[in-house]
């Protein structure tokens, strides 16, 4: 059995071809410039050249079109025919309320997903266009959505509630969602399977730290609370997000610097974050450079992106009353034994030592703390589109 996952972004698309008999991957690409002058797909099936196909793409619908073709080419392609493609797993943004799973999709949740669109009105719609355009080509193909969200609709409502009047939420549904839902949950089921011990059994606190970041606590399987909020702004600082602050800042910008509130957005999601303290770059090997070479604000940048770390894992601690392990993962997690030690140098007190020996150590599932530490700090690699595939393959 071979399942599409898909992933769309307002002008990109990403996919992977997955061979579910050995769960390895076949095949992957990305469409950028959907809709704009410029549009490519780069494919690559595994064990042959990678090519780019431009191509003028108007829409997803193009942009899935070409997909396929590149999927079936008798070159570079990777299948004979699409009638190959058993399924189609779509990531999907955010599923509000409604869906606590992932879902086999048909029109009523389409419909329902459209009602979420206004929560995430960035991401929704080009998931939907997505759906709509595999829907077209493929009308025979069963597809199933994956939510980020799904797997912290099990937070309890004293994690999920603001502390705003309670009306706001019955009228808008402003809580917390949290994001990042596939990895954590893909990522903490690996842990518990890692250290050979039931999820039901433990409580993991799991790191998501890439250019989005958040952070949740696992208790016995279920997400209990985790950093993002509403939007993925809530919580850790990130690449170019500003993360937790007082929000009075936000009036205090429109009043004082005149700004309007599409450019206080901006400035909250796109400037900050370590690359508006630092100035140098969103990425981490750029600041990790620069802090070396003595920039003091790429290593200010550094030491808070840690410090907030630490301090999300402390609070989940004490929120769960205990921690079994501490997961890292994503671009950050998995590459920089740096940010891991850095990030775990305060939390000697909970019970957790790194060993800088087998921390020395990137992308590789493995125990990066000491044999006698009681929690366990573990690297585990995430992968979303395996966990999307793993998640379609059971629906259908
Ligand atoms: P996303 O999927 O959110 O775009 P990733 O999980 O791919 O992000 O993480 C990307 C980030 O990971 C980069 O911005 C970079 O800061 C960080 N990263 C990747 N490799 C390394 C590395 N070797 N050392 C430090 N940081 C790294």
């Amino acid at each position: 059995m071979k399942i599409l996952v898909i992933n769309c972004g307002s002008s990109s698309l990403k996919y992977q071809l997955i061979n579910m008999q050995n769960e390895e991957l076949i095949a992957k690409g990305l469409a950028e410039r959907i809709g704009i002058d410029g549009s490519v797909v780069k494919h690559e099936t595994i064990g042959k050249d990678k090519v780019s196909i431009e191509e003028k793409m108007d829409n997803h619908k193009a942009a899935i079109q070409i997909v396929l073709n590149a999927l079936t080419d008798e070159n570079y392609g990777a299948i004979k025919s699409m009638d190959e493609i058993s399924a189609i797993g779509h990531r999907v943004v955010h599923g509000g309320e409604e869906f606590s799973d992932s879902v086999v999709i048909t029109d009523a949740v389409k419909k329902a997903l459209e009602k979420c669109s206004s929560l995430a009105p960035l991401h929704n719609p080009p998931n939907l266009m997505g759906i709509d355009a595999c829907e077209e080509i493929l009308p025979n193909v069963p597809m199933v959505g994956v939510f980020d969200t799904a797997f912290h609709q099990t937070m309890p409502k004293d994690s999920f509630m603001y502390a705003l009047p309670y009306e706001l939420y019955e009228k808008h549904k402003i809580r917390r969602y949290g994001f990042h839902g596939t990895s954590h949950k893909y990522v903490a089921n690996k842990a518990a399977a890692l250290v050979d011990q039931p999820i039901e059994h433990l409580k993991i606190i799991t790191c998501h730290l890439g250019n989005g970041a958040s952070i949740t606590a696992v208790d016995g399987g279920k997400s209990v609370d985790t950093s993002m909020g509403f939007t993925p702004l809530e919580g850790l600082a990130m690449g170019t997000r500003c993360g937790d602050m007082d929000p009075a800042i936000v009036t205090f910008l429109m009043e004082n610097e005149g700004l309007s509130s599409q450019e206080v957005n901006q400035l909250m999601n796109k400037k900050s974050g370590v690359l508006g303290i630092s100035g140098v770059s969103s990425d981490f090997r750029d600041i990790e450079e620069a802090a070396e070479k003595g920039n003091e604000k790429a290593r200010l940048a550094l030491d808070l992106y840690y410090k907030r770390v630490t301090k999300y894992i402390g609070a989940y601690a004490a929120e769960m009353g205990g921690v079994d392990a501490i997961v890292f993962t994503a671009g950050l997690g998995e590459n920089s034994a740096t940010s891991r030690k850095e990030i775990c140098k305060n939390l000697e007190f909970l019970g957790s030592k790194i060993d800088d020996e087998k921390n020395n150590v990137r992308g590789k599932e493995t125990i990066v703390s000491t044999d006698d530490s009681k929690v366990k700090v573990l690297l585990i690699p995430t992968n979303e589109e395996l966990a999307i595939a793993r998640e379609t393959k059971a629906l259908i």
